[in-house]
């Protein structure tokens, strides 16, 4: 890890890793509470409908793509948040403001409690998988994969959060499964906090990111929508989608480096 990012000063108070914006409500309790509901009912339909063993295999099959589509959704919201609207853009302002916050002291998400990070996508979640819950509750190839890719995407906030834990505060099964790839890497991360800023969006298990930064899916996707739009995304007015001079400025604010 390079010791000095980039050494443009940070010209907007950096968020704070303490206060009520950090801290768990009832109602971020209660969102978490009723995504992962819904997620395992997905989940039991998939694991204990009645069928056979090569419907078994498709279950397993659709799980799996799941989890792959999970971490390209991830990617697709990460990078639209990142680059458009603002705190008063309607149902993801607050979580706009939150990803600027992240990209000027990345490990600061590792300070916010569980539901305080998780709430957003649990509703979400909750507004996409009821439905289809109702729709297809008999299908377990269907649950398996509304499960899988609903799991991954309300729990890919914490996943991306573990990202920004010194390895040695993880659990071990947390490192072994970042290890593996499953959840994404921690260097696999960091690049999305490093010049030039304009990949490594995926956050689930990062599995997308090779193909998406490689080809410049985004960039492509950013050109199309100022053709058409004219709207410039942050990364090109500011040289960085995090908010240009609100980024990370050493390597230091990619980890915590004193006690909590
Ligand atoms: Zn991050
Ligand atoms: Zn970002």
């Amino acid at each position: 890890m390079p010791t000095k990012l980039n050494p443009t000063p940070v010209l907007f108070t950096p968020p704070k890793t303490t206060g009520p914006t950090t801290k768990s409500t009832w109602f971020h309790r209660a969102s978490v509470a009723i995504g992962s509901t819904t997620i395992l009912f997905s989940l039991t339909k998939a694991i204990y409908t009645p069928t056979d063993s090569h419907t078994r295999l498709k279950t397993l099959i659709a799980g799996f793509f799941g989890y792959l589509i999970a971490d390209l959704i991830s990617g697709i919201y990460h990078w639209l948040i990142d680059n458009y609207g603002d705190a008063s853009t309607p149902f993801v302002g607050s979580h706009i403001e939150a990803f600027q916050g992240h990209h000027s002291l990345p490990w600061a998400i590792t300070k916010r409690e569980f539901a305080s990070n998780l709430h957003v996508g649990a509703r979400v979640i909750t507004y996409l998988t009821v439905p289809a819950n109702m729709m297809w509750h008999e299908n377990p190839v269907v649950m398996g994969f509304v499960g899988v890719a609903g799991g991954g995407m309300m729990f890919g906030s914490q996943i991306h959060a573990w990202a920004h834990v010194s390895r040695g505060k993880l659990p071990a099964v947390v490192v072994a499964l970042q290890d593996v790839g499953v959840f994404v890497r921690q260097s696999e991360h960091a690049r999305h906090h490093l010049p030039p800023y304009d990949g490594g969006y995926c956050v689930v298990s990062g599995v997308w990111n090779r193909v998406l930064d490689e080809y410049k899916v985004f960039l492509g996707l950013e050109k199309v929508v100022f053709f058409l739009f004219g709207v410039k995304p942050r990364s090109w007015s500011e040289g960085n989608s995090g908010g240009g001079a609100t980024a990370a400025v050493t390597a230091e604010d990619y980890f915590e480096t004193s006690p909590p």
